[in-house]
């Protein structure tokens, strides 16, 4: 899915009225009848607003749908792009837009610049756009959800993203920094980096090695276990202190973080630290002699005031909204299982399930590709400021 501003700049402040209102409206309703939009824009004359639906239409930032009942109209997600960045415009947290430099499985990442010409990251929580084939027996529960569900659960999963940021860049965390949150989507600090994917060869991998290690465990030291630690959410940024250049890691990709309370805590823990393990074997050729580290010694002596777990949930990221999203994660797996399900099973691995594909594979969009990933992010001198009209 392609975000195209290019009509941003033609919208009247009453085409965004009438577009909030069929956001509004679609917390209720899996389409939003007429006059309940009229209602909620709080426009007078009914000509008026007809004439901002079929704008909106006409640009899909709404869809019409027709049910049994009645007709309506529902959010695109096109349509929720242009609210989150009128929003992030506004707040002074994006001025300009530029190329996209990411496709993840479930988000689409594009640089960006504050008004100050920093450059940021906007992340774009895209669930729902997934590979079938890792989902073969759980398709029916991600088939029956319709596009609004799919728009809540991409909207929980950017606010929970910035939430745990939050908390782990205040504790000194190697992550972006947060910027700002709406909607489905997260502007953070621009990582001049490459992910550990696309690294050859390392100088001293025993040193990155311990380093993610001490990660994962200082993580759970702090009540959070990753769930998807892997060469895809690893980012190695060069640093250059004196006439030294040092590799440094930085974390990123959080929606799939989980409490070291949850009932599988430990298979998490085990499976990044497993993930870690493997990856700089096969890829670097280097096996630690020193097993684990091991969970239950990683949250030995944790009292409840370390834990930002609980601080998360208390700052409104609530069990409920956790539960919800995590049955999606359960089913969906992380950039690792995709990665392995794209490609077919890695060199030492028994080749895979290539040639079984059916009818869905051609609906999934996306494939984590290293090519997905440019080198050099520009930012294109479009200014949202000045396209909103503003
Ligand atoms: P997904 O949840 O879809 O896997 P990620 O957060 O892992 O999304 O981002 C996908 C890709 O986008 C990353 O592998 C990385 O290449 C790029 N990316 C994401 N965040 C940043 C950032 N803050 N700075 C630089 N690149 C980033
Ligand atoms: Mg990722």
């Amino acid at each position: 899915m392609k975000l195209d501003i290019k009509a941003i700049r033609y919208l009247s402040s009453e085409d965004w009225r009438v577009l909030q209102a069929v956001e509004q409206g679609s917390k209720n309703h899996e389409l939003v009848p007429t006059p309940l939009i009229q209602h909620l824009a709080g426009l007078r004359g009914g000509s008026g607003v007809h004439k901002c639906i079929s704008a909106l239409a006409k640009v899909g930032l709404i869809a019409k749908v027709k049910n049994a009942k009645y007709d309506g109209y529902r959010l695109t997600y096109g349509g929720l792009d242009y609210l989150a960045l009128n929003t992030h415009r506004k707040a002074n947290s994006i001025y300009s837009l530029g190329n996209q430099i990411g496709i993840g499985k479930e988000s689409d990442i594009y640089i960006t610049a504050s008004p100050e010409g920093r450059r940021l990251v906007l992340k774009l929580h895209r669930l729902g756009r997934i590979s079938f084939r890792s989902v073969k027996n759980n398709r029916d529960y991600l088939r029956h959800r319709n596009t609004g569900s799919w728009m809540f659960l991409s909207r929980l999963s950017a606010q929970k993203e910035h939430a745990f940021m939050c908390v782990l860049h205040r504790e000194g965390f190697p992550v972006p920094e947060p910027v700002a949150w709406s909607r489905h989507t997260v502007v953070m600090e621009f990582i001049d980096s490459f992910p550990l994917r696309m690294i050859e060869s390392v100088p001293d991998p025993g040193k990155m090695y311990g380093e993610l290690m001490d990660m994962i465990v200082a993580l759970a030291q702090r009540g959070l276990i990753h769930g998807d630690f892997n060469e895809f959410n690893i980012l190695v940024k060069e640093e250059t202190v004196g006439d030294k250049v040092t590799l440094k890691p930085i974390l990123i990709d959080f929606p799939q973080t989980v409490s070291t309370n949850h009932a599988n805590a430990q298979m998490y823990f085990d499976r990044d630290v497993a993930c870690i393990r493997r990856y700089f074997e096969r890829r670097f050729k280097y096996t630690s002699d020193e097993p684990g580290p091991f969970f239950a010694d990683a949250i030995k002596g944790v009292t409840s005031e370390m834990r930002l777990d609980i601080e998360v949930e208390a700052s409104g990221f609530s069990k409920k909204m956790a539960k919800e999203l995590d049955r999606y994660v359960e089913v969906a797996g992380g950039d690792q299982e995709e990665a392995e399900a794209a490609h077919g099973a890695d060199d030492d691995e028994v080749d895979g399930e290539e040639g079984e594909e059916d009818e869905d594979d051609q609906e999934a969009e996306h494939e984590v590709a290293e090519e997905d990933v440019q080198g050099d992010p520009q930012v294109d001198d479009l200014k949202l400021a000045e396209q909103l009209g503003s």
